[in-house]
């Protein structure tokens, strides 16, 4: 998709902070994040929506399953290293729905503290990160994906 914002990351026109990357999926920072260590889970193939999902060629059917995979691996990350003490997982589908690039993907949204977030409060504005802090969170996340990963050894 040529003016696919997501499209240019996955082809590296863009930069990205990269948290993970395979043939078929790319994990990387929200650059306008709710919480610290937002990430964004991609396939690289485009579908616009969950209704716009292919599975009818193989390397389709690969590609979503690891989506999948790997969506649950990176909230499995953030949960269980103690990175944060929790986790929220979002997609929106169309505008109506918050939706603002139109190539599929799933929020991962790492949540700190002991305080109940209101769980509409997705838009609730954005954190700002320290000096330093990107690359610190990026390597804790990346290396507790590719751990996780190896331990389970499914891919
Ligand atoms: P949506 O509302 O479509 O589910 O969320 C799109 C997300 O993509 C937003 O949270 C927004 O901050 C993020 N985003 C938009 N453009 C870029 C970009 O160029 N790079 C990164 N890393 N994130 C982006
Ligand atoms: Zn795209």
């Amino acid at each position: 998709m040529e003016n696919c914002i997501f499209c240019k990351i996955v082809k590296g026109e863009i930069p990205s902070t990269k948290l993970y990357e395979s043939e078929r999926v790319i994990v990387f920072l929200d650059i306008n994040p709710i919480e610290k260590g937002h990430a964004l889970i991609v396939p690289k193939l485009h579908w616009s929506n969950l209704a716009e999902v292919k599975l009818d060629t193989e390397k389709e059917i690969e590609t979503y399953e690891e989506l999948m995979y790997v969506m649950r691996v990176t909230a499995k990350a953030v949960i269980s290293t103690g990175i944060a003490d929790g986790a929220n997982i979002l997609q929106c589908n169309n505008a109506c729905a918050g939706k603002t690039v139109d190539h599929l993907h799933f929020h991962v949204i790492p949540r700190y503290g002991k305080e109940a977030v209101a769980v509409p409060a997705f838009n609730s504005g954005a954190v700002k990160y320290e000096e330093g802090e990107v690359s610190v969170i990026t390597k804790k996340l990346a290396d507790a994906i590719k751990k996780i990963i190896q331990e389970e050894d499914l891919l």
